[in-house]
């Protein structure tokens, strides 16, 4: 392995086992990014999560000699690649990419790597059941991950990937730790026991077998009479629990979930269902990254890229204002069609840079009232609101001009225009688009 890779061994043992630089506190690390393995620590797991709460390590490729509980969660794994070289110049690379990794350091250290995840980590002394344990260093204390993923989630930030596991938790205080019990109908009681009893056709008592028991004859303890026949005399009811707290008989018991947290007692279907997947980062990462942008939804007046569901959000209600106060708002899609050929010949990050070269003569062409959004990786949405139709002609001519500019083969922008109100949009602006994109008019 080269010399010149910032490469350091963090070991508790002064043995340098590897061609890097030993040393026995991470906080002596440089502030510049490298490479890390960390050999033979008894708290690497603690090691880690710290390293990661001191949110300066994003920038970094962090290898474990060993693997531990959270090692696959928090490091880049116990494989060290042979082409280090390589995969540290790539790793430059992508770094050189980001615009604001400083204050999204979750989703650039996420972001930096196809191979990494965000995890989930099973722990059974954990209230959620499942931790994801890089979430919880960058984040603080969270009570449950759930909102910051389903945030992150429909923003575009995060994408759902593999399917962990199903777990339910208690509505009242989100613990994961929860014992089914089978319970009286009636009382809620606990103690209920199964019965074999009898019915009296006679005087309609209902008993256990045992009290109908005299002499090895079957007799009703109430009106006396001898049972001889079943479906004549006696037969034997459905209901076959009795609860030991208010008698009352049942068929079938109703089951619960005890919380082991708070003792409150819940029907299953009234506990949260949550699916634990693990995470890849989402394309609005991307352009959030590259573009500096930061999470909070911008104000209207910005000449800002803003992320898809929030467009999406926007566009019926502004349908419904065109149509109130006779307005017109105007919505340009450029579509860029090679940019996935192009992609997969240049590479992500060639492919990057030309849509933000894009973006950046875009933003030229915008007024501070407009809105951007990467709908889709190859489409660009434009809302200009209060634009008439007539406009149109002049903006066309500064897309073509900027689209000459580009210069860049096998590459080809389309425009559509599309104006508001529209009679088409209902609450559902998503579909609306797929329409509008499917039908394709050309202006
Ligand atoms: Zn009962
Ligand atoms: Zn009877
Ligand atoms: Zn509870």
């Amino acid at each position: 392995m080269a010399q010149s890779l910032p490469f350091f061994q963090l070991g508790v043992d002064a043995t340098e086992r590897y061609p890097a630089q030993f040393i026995s506190d991470w906080r002596a690390l440089p502030e510049k990014p490298g490479i890390v393995v960390i050999t033979d620590n008894a708290e690497q797991d603690a090691l880690l999560e710290a390293m990661h709460r001191s949110q300066r390590f994003w920038q970094w490729r962090i290898y474990v000699s060993q693997p531990s509980a959270l090692s696959m969660a928090l490091s880049d794994g116990a494989h060290i690649p042979d082409d280090l070289e390589s995969v540290w110049q790539d790793h430059l690379q992508y770094l050189a990419a980001i615009k604001n990794g400083e204050s999204e350091p979750l989703l650039a250290w996420l972001w930096l790597d196809d191979g990494r995840e965000l995890q989930p980590v099973r722990d059974a002394s954990s209230r959620g059941i499942y931790r994801y344990p890089l979430l919880e260093a960058y984040n603080e204390e969270r009570a449950t991950p759930y909102h910051a993923l389903l945030q992150l989630t429909q923003r575009g930030y995060l994408v759902e990937g593999e399917l962990v596991d199903k777990v339910r938790f208690c509505p009242s205080c989100q613990s994961g730790h929860l014992n089914y019990v089978e319970t009286c109908p009636h009382c809620q009681g606990l103690d209920i026991r199964h019965e074999h009893s009898l019915h009296c056709f006679t005087c309609g008592h209902v008993a256990d077998q045992e009290a109908f028991t005299r002499s090895g004859k079957l007799v009703c303890p109430n009106c006396l009479t001898q049972l001889r026949h079943i479906g004549v005399d006696y037969d034997r009811p459905l209901e076959t629990y009795v609860c030991q707290s208010c008698k009352h008989r049942f068929s079938e018991a109703q089951t619960k979930a005890r919380c082991l947290s708070c003792d409150t007692f819940s029907a299953p279907n009234a506990l949260i269902a949550r699916q634990i997947y693990r995470y890849d980062t989402g394309i609005q990462t991307a352009s959030l990254l590259r573009n500096g942008q930061t999470f909070q939804i911008p104000a209207l007046s910005l000449n800002h890229l803003v992320d898809a569901p929030f467009l999406l959000s926007l566009l019926p209600w502004l349908n419904k204002l065109a149509r109130r106060h006779q307005q017109q708002h105007l919505i340009l899609a450029l579509h860029l069609p090679g940019l996935e050929s192009y992609g997969q010949k240049h590479g992500e990050l060639k492919t990057l840079s030309l849509t933000e070269h894009l973006s950046e003569r875009l933003n030229g062409l915008l007024r501070d009232t407009d809105l951007c959004c990467q709908y889709t990786p190859d489409t660009l949405l434009l809302l200009m609101p209060q634009t008439p139709q007539a406009a149109l002609g002049r903006l066309q001519e500064k897309i073509t001009e900027l689209a000459s500019l580009i210069e860049v083969d096998d590459f080809t922008l389309q425009v559509y225009a599309w104006t508001l109100p529209d009679e088409l949009m209902t609450d559902d602006a998503a579909n609306w688009l797929v329409m509008k994109m499917s039908g394709r008019v050309d202006d």
